[in-house]
């Protein structure tokens, strides 16, 4: 994940600024030695994600895409670029470990799965992208497209034509005939799809693996599946439990064989059973999630990712008329409140949490709204953090990279205006963002890069 653009070489044209920046507000001087790889961050506050502390002057060393140390005060290297975060504070890259970045909600969004063009979504996307990074987000991990638009996305972000967050894809999610995953559940008859055309869409444990296999050829990173039914299709019930025991065990096991974490969407007590049980990493939305299913959550070291403000968003719109099918209006009413009470019971129960939101569901760019309402439902703002960061990347199995701002992690660091831990609302406010050692966002403007890949 190399990108062309690193701030090393905007340090290059920008040494003369950097160089008057030196003189006005420092006294030391050394623009023109040559270092032109590092980047040094200077953040009056640090969250320090692995402790839960909040540090203070901190310098933040960078060299190419790699955090290379931290220095408890302000420093300068000869050549290097400065970068001065005055009354910000500083933390890692934020994660959204549940989003559909190909896709957003629409009065119309029913109609144009028939209308559209795959390219039109897929460029679509490269805006919503912009936007999720410009709200602090450098690493997601999208849990369901359509055909695999979403691996396009990724490949091409990586590849530096777009810009964009780090992506972890599943594909297309799988689930069962009829399904929450099965595209052409509520259309007429001959518009849908026969069992056996949907690679995606699996009967039995034999199918499950072949599903898997089919996702690991078409470059996926990670597995959705789909245990229950859910809100925002057209013809299943979010009670309905849609995969059996031995189909979610097959899809694990196949997903182990590839490295690949497993992600469940799942809405009742018994689906979400089956799942723990079943194996995966992470129940997804997990709304009317019993106590028997805490208990096996915390026995299996089984994660929880809420999506919290999607379900109040889905409420909210289904109460006026006409913004969503009726029968999917009626399930959001339904659904969409139940959650924030649950989260309340699973971070009572001390389940293990990361942050997801399912944006897509409510427009792109507004990932942070979880934030107050984990705080909300129970937790401090340093978990709420810890949450979109540590948990996160434990969870995508890649704290080794990302989660927090330490020596040899990938340089992903965002800041926002004050100190988040007295007021979470904060995070809607990210003035500056860096992944990868590139700046996307300083002093709250996004910077823009012209990209040189072929
Ligand atoms: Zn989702």
């Amino acid at each position: 994940m190399t990108s062309r653009l690193s701030l090393s070489r905007l340090s290059v044209v920008s040494a003369g600024l950097a160089a008057i920046l030196y003189l006005s507000g420092n006294s030391i001087a050394h623009a023109d030695t040559a270092a032109p790889n590092v980047t040094i961050l200077h953040c009056p506050a640090l969250i320090d994600t692995v402790s839960g502390k909040l540090l203070g002057k901190t310098s933040v060393v960078i060299e190419g895409e790699r955090v290379q140390k931290l220095v408890p005060d302000f420093i300068s290297q000869d050549g290097a670029t400065l970068v001065e975060l005055a009354g910000q504070t500083c933390m890692p890259g934020l994660i959204d470990a549940h989003t559909h970045i190909s896709g957003q909600i629409s009065p119309t969004v029913y109609m144009d799965r028939l209308t559209k063009h795959e390219a039109t979504w897929t460029l679509r996307s490269t805006v919503f992208a912009q936007r999720t990074l410009l709200a602090g987000f450098t690493t997601i991990r999208n849990l369901g497209d359509t055909n695999y638009e979403t691996v396009a996305l990724r490949d091409s972000i990586n590849g530096g034509w777009v810009t964009g967050p780090r992506i972890y894809t599943a594909g297309p999610a799988i689930g069962t005939t009829g399904g929450h995953a099965d595209p052409s559940t509520g259309l007429r008859y001959d518009l849908q799809d026969r069992p056996g055309e949907d690679a995606s869409i699996i009967n039995g444990p034999d199918q499950a693996w072949a599903a898997v296999r089919e996702h690991f050829k078409q470059g996926v990173n990670v597995i959705k599946i789909m245990s229950t039914g859910g809100v925002l299709d057209l013809g299943d019930n979010a009670d309905h439990v849609e995969m059996t025991e031995d189909e979610i065990r097959a899809v694990v096991t196949a997903a182990k064989d590839y490295g690949f974490v497993v992600g469940v969407h799942a809405h009742s007590a018994e689906g979400i059973r089956r799942a723990i049980v079943g194996g995966v990493d992470s129940i997804e939305h997990g709304t009317y999630m019993d106590d028997a299913d805490i208990k096996l959550m915390k026995e299996h070291g089984t994660w929880y990712v809420p999506t919290v403000y999607t379900g109040q968003y889905v409420a909210e719109i289904a109460k006026t008329p006409g913004k969503l099918p009726p029968q999917v209006a009626a399930k959001a009413l339904e659904v969409g409140p139940h959650i924030f009470q649950t989260l309340g019971n699973a971070i009572k129960a001390g389940v293990k949490i990361a942050y997801g939101t399912d944006a897509g569901v409510y427009p792109h760019g507004d990932n942070w709204k979880d934030f107050p309402l984990l705080v909300k439902a129970g937790m401090q703002p340093i978990d709420a953090i810890r949450t979109a960061t540590v948990n996160a990347a434990k969870l995508l199995r890649k704290d080794k990279e990302l989660g927090d701002v330490s020596a040899g992690k990938y340089a992903d660091v965002v800041a926002v205006p004050g100190n988040p831990l007295d007021d979470i609302e904060l995070m809607g406010k990210v003035s500056f963002v860096m992944k990868a050692g590139v700046v996307y966002k300083q002093d709250s403007k996004p910077v823009f890069h012209l990209s040189t890949s072929n």
